[in-house]
């Protein structure tokens, strides 16, 4: 259902009077973390300042150590619906499982599928069953043929509003923190109706070669950016090492406004 032969025009999700996919590229920025009203205030602002109307951030976190910051969760969800709503904001927040997801569903606009659970076969049929748009990322070390799968698990249990997440598949390199599958834009563009975007923070684990990431696959045919930005990197309480200072986020705007 998602392959371009059944379909040929291009999804557009469309939310509230804003769309992702078509002609317009979606700018999708925010931290890696809920962490306090305040930080997604000052986030909102930024955002608000340059008329970016997509935010982002985690409040359930699928860390690999069960020790590290795990998120506010509830309390999190709500903060972001609190800012969602004063700032006139379209949120993304990433679910792990059936009850953050039901809970979730209060909060937040478009729902995230994180790369650990692409092939949560369950809970993609249960975001099969919403009404919200779901924002499927490529799992680890998912071929290109498994993550399309993964989405069809959705479209075939009712929901035709996915957004494909391409992040980055992990290889021998370890100068970043995974491998950037540029390839997999123009493949997805070209075999599925789907808008198809591509996280820049978390394909390369590192701040100096954003832009570069960032125009490139606006280039090869995305269409859109999710990065992570924090009024201070210092102190995240996760991705501390990856997320964008304002003055950095700047930079990157300005140099893919244009596209
Ligand atoms: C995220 O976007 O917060 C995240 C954890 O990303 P991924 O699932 O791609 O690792
Ligand atoms: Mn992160």
């Amino acid at each position: 259902l998602i392959s371009r032969k059944k379909k040929q025009s291009d999804t557009i999700i469309k939310i509230k009077n804003q769309s992702i996919g078509g002609s317009e590229k979606a700018l999708i920025f925010g931290p890696c973390s809920i962490e306090s009203y305040e930080q997604m205030e000052q986030v909102a602002k930024k955002l608000n300042s340059l008329g970016i109307k997509f935010i982002r951030g985690g409040a359930f976190k699928p860390r690999t150590s069960p020790y590290s910051f795990q998120g506010l969760g509830i309390e999190g969800l709500k903060i972001m619906g609190e800012i969602c709503n004063k700032h006139d904001l379209i949120s993304f927040v990433e679910v792990m499982d059936q009850e953050q997801l039901d809970i979730a569903c209060d909060y937040v606009d478009i729902v995230q599928i994180g790369a650990r659970n692409m092939q949560n076969f369950s809970l993609l049929k249960k975001v099969g069953k919403i009404n919200k748009p779901v924002f499927l990322k490529r799992g680890l070390s998912a071929t290109i043929e498994e993550f399309k799968m993964s989405a069809e698990y959705i479209i075939a249990n009712g929901n035709p509003n996915i957004i494909l997440c391409e992040r980055g598949i992990r290889t021998y390199e370890q100068a970043t923190r995974n491998t950037l599958d540029l390839s997999a834009v123009p493949i997805l563009k070209n075999e599925t109706h789907l808008p198809v975007i591509v996280d820049i923070s978390h394909s390369a684990g590192r701040k100096d070669i954003m832009d570069s990431l960032a125009r490139a696959s606006l280039a090869a045919g995305a269409d859109g950016i999710m990065a992570e930005i924090h009024p201070n990197p210092l102190i995240a309480l996760s991705d501390a090492g990856q997320q964008l200072d304002f003055e950095e986020f700047m930079t990157l705007y300005k140099h893919i406004q244009h596209y």
